[in-house]
Parts: C-alpha cells; structure tokens; sequence
C-alpha cells in the first residue's frame, strides 16, 4: 500500500462503522508477478494449479508461478493435539476442577468485560 486513506471509520463500543464514502477507487490491473494474489484469489489454489491456467493463459501473469510463504494456508492446515485421557476423577464436588481464561474478545459483553472464566467441576460435571 500506498500509505492513502481509502476509508474511515468511527469507533463506537468496540466496533469500527465506517463512514459511507470511498476515496480511492480505480482498478488496477497488473502484468508482474502476482503469484500470491492469484493465490488468494482462487481460494488458496495450489502452485502446480496456477502453473497449469497460466500455461493455459488464463492468467495476466509473464513471470513464473512461484507462491511464498502463505500463513492462511500453514494455519488452516494445522491441528490442535488431542488432549490425553486423564488418570485422575474426583469423588466429590469441589474436588477437582478444570478452568479456562479466555480473551480478550474483540467486543465487550453487555456487563463491559471482555475476558471469560469457565470453571467446570469435573465430579458433577457442571460449569
Ligand atoms: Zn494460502
């Protein structure tokens, strides 16, 4: 980017609401290497797909497809572990309990807070 403005927005109780009125809007279409917008733009399509349009000339793109490091792409591929079965159960309430903290969450809850404390008992189970 250009360091432009292109659009404002008034910040109110934690949300962005943009004032109706565009500032730049030309279209710009491009010769260089765009192999990360073509990326994008058809859904995170892989490099030998792109590679074949362009052989086919459906793309506006001279140089070779070579795609960089996509974090989209690393990130939607990524798993969270499996938490492993625990050795321990509680025989009475209170005894044990698991706890979550969560946030901040991009909007404050109607009390205002935007952090949230789960504690859930793991004898009866309940939060
Ligand atoms: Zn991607």
């Amino acid at each position: 980017m250009n360091n432009k403005v292109v659009m404002k927005g008034k910040r109110s109780r934690g949300l962005y609401f943009l004032e109706a009125k565009t500032v730049i809007g030309n279209a710009e279409i491009s010769t260089k290497d765009d192999s990360d917008l073509w990326h994008r733009r058809l859904g995170h399509v892989g490099e030998k797909s792109l590679q074949e349009l362009q052989k086919q000339g459906a793309l506006k793109n001279s140089t070779a497809i070579k795609i960089s490091t996509c974090d989209d792409c690393i990130l939607g591929k990524s798993q969270y572990l499996p938490y492993g079965k625990s050795n321990y159960s509680a025989s009475k309430p209170l005894e044990y309990i698991h706890a979550d903290l969560w946030g901040p969450s991009r909007t404050d809850n109607m009390g205002g807070e935007r952090w949230f404390l789960s504690i859930i008992d793991d004898y009866s189970r309940k939060l």
